[in-house]
């Protein structure tokens, strides 16, 4: 729709203007550092930072319903600098300006109704939000378009020139960063370090087909994580991990598109999540508090994070009822189908501190809860989902299983809506549905096939025949149809058909 044919009183707002003051605020000191320079922690104590908008006060003198219909219209422009994460423009990067944004058609992913039948066996209403939907298959999309928006916005202000953008990852924030980097080539090149055999070849296979420099570590995450660290404050490099705070803003977006996929009605909503490094939890509280502080939302959904036992160093953290009690004790962590969230040491722990207690007492009781999950019950919940028309990745799997754990614990009702994550596609996590269907998991991970849930393909090649086509070489006339008679007739005993009368 043309500019002119929206309402007067929306009209001033729809396109968003670069406004607002940002700056990195220390969770450790909470000095305050200038957004000029990247910076990951704090030059002064090493803490990590959030990003905060000093004039956030003024969003508020727009009213909730204003704001529902600003972002509501804001869904019929073209623009595609409005099209992806930056249609919340005003709460996830107020100062950029969109001729900065780097949009390859991210957020805005699909929120799915879970069928009858599944929702009878899971007890409660759901849908999944199919965020591997995204251009690179992962959320972390949503990060990298606002990390990557940022650094083209210093490069054009001319505040860097030529950019090498380095992360570590689990799979996925190497398949994103090195695609964003790729899309503004040659000002940005990008480099990615993976734990050695610790990525799905389909993540592999993303950096290396988008021209990243890619450098496979022994280890773990957690080693490849201390490598980048050092390389980030050693030399010249951008940081793209989710320590960098400008992905924790882009992920917000997640949070908003739930709220305004739900017309905005949050009560009696739970928003499942699985937790890695913990930059994602982190963004979604962040980003439900914006809405709630700026009225578009009028209640603060539950939150429930979900861990393997096999990494669980966040929900052992909150096993510890009492606030005072509680200390962070970073764990060995083992292998894990919730690969991409193997991690022992979340860089976003003081971040997941913070907004925890403030998100828990801005809503006035308990909101946000923590699930542990066994490896067999992300396995088992993921096939059960993808058995009922979903494309859950293990992730997706595990926050499934997170929401049943959540009910047992009795932190979530029947009564209630979830909304869980999937946070990449079925399809990058493709070698655990093999192992479980070949039962042949190692024995690290614990799994055993439910054989309800096992599929494998049949081969089909009768033995009352002797010639079969070939790629070149086809089969013709009696050979050909006596080919096709047995083929279909040994399909149609496999498949129990009734002969057409
Ligand atoms: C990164 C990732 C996670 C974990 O997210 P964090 O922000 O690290 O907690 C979960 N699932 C998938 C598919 C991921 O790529
Ligand atoms: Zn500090």
């Amino acid at each position: 729709m043309k500019l002119d044919q929206f309402p007067e009183a929306i009209r001033p707002r729809l396109i968003p203007k670069p406004d607002g003051e940002m700056i990195y605020r220390c969770l450790g000191c909470r000095k305050e550092h200038g957004i000029e320079t990247l910076l990951y922690t704090c030059p002064d104590c090493g803490s990590v930072l959030l990003l905060h908008d000093r004039r956030f006060e003024r969003l508020k003198a727009i009213d909730g319903g204003t704001w529902r219909k600003i972002l509501d219209y804001r869904r019929m422009l073209k623009d595609p600098a409005v099209k992806g994460i930056y249609r919340y423009h005003e709460f996830i990067g107020p100062v950029i300006p969109l001729s900065s944004v780097v949009y390859l058609g991210e957020g805005h992913t699909p929120v799915v109704e879970a069928n009858a039948h599944l929702q009878a066996k899971a007890g409660i209403r759901f849908f999944y939000k199919n965020d591997g939907q995204n251009p690179s298959a992962s959320f972390k999309d949503r990060g990298m378009a606002s990390a990557l928006s940022y650094i083209n916005f210093l490069i054009q202000e001319g505040h860097v020139d030529e950019v090498l953008s380095i992360c570590a990852s689990t799979g996925d924030t190497s398949a994103a960063a090195a695609l964003y980097a790729a899309y503004l080539k040659p000002k940005i090149k990008s480099a990615v370090l993976l734990p050695h055999k610790k990525v799905t070849p389909q993540q592999l296979s993303q950096p290396l087909g988008s021209g990243a420099d890619v450098f496979e570590i022994p280890g773990v995450f957690d080693d490849c994580m201390k490598v980048v660290e050092a390389l980030s404050e050693r030399y010249n490099v951008a940081l793209l991990n989710s320590k960098n705070a400008w992905r924790i803003l882009g992920q917000e977006s997640y949070s908003y598109e739930i709220a305004q996929d739900f017309d905005y009605a949050m009560a009696d909503k739970v928003v499942v999540v699985p937790i890695g490094n913990a930059g994602n939890i982190t963004a979604v509280m962040s980003g439900f508090l914006k809405f709630f502080e700026a009225g578009i939302i009028d209640a603060l959904p539950k939150i429930v994070g979900v861990q393997s036992v096999h990494a669980n160093p966040v929900y052992r953290y909150y096993r510890q009822p009492e606030d005072g009690q509680r200390k962070f004790v970073p764990m060995t962590v083992k292998p894990s189908v919730a690969q991409a969230a193997m991690i022992g040491n979340p860089v976003s722990m003081p971040r997941v501190i913070h907004l925890v207690e403030r998100y828990n007492r801005v809503a006035g009781d308990l909101r946000v809860f923590f699930a542990e999950v066994t490896e067999q019950d992300i396995m088992d919940w993921q096939l059960t989902a993808n058995r009922n028309g979903h494309i859950a990745c293990t992730h997706g799997g595990e926050s499934l299983a997170g929401l049943m754990k959540a009910m047992q614990n009795g932190d979530v009702d029947s009564k209630e809506t979830a909304i869980v994550d999937s946070t990449a596609h079925a399809l990058k996590f493709a070698g655990f549905q093999d192992m479980y269907f070949q039962d042949s998991f190692p024995d690290g991970y614990a799994v055993r096939p439910n054989p309800d849930l096992v599929n494998r393909p049949r081969y089909v090649r009768p033995e009352s025949i002797e010639k079969f086509p070939e790629a070149g070489r086809p089969l013709e006339g009696e050979a050909f149809d006596r080919f096709v008679d047995a083929v279909s007739g040994q399909i149609a005993e496999s498949l129990d058909l009734k002969k057409k009368v």
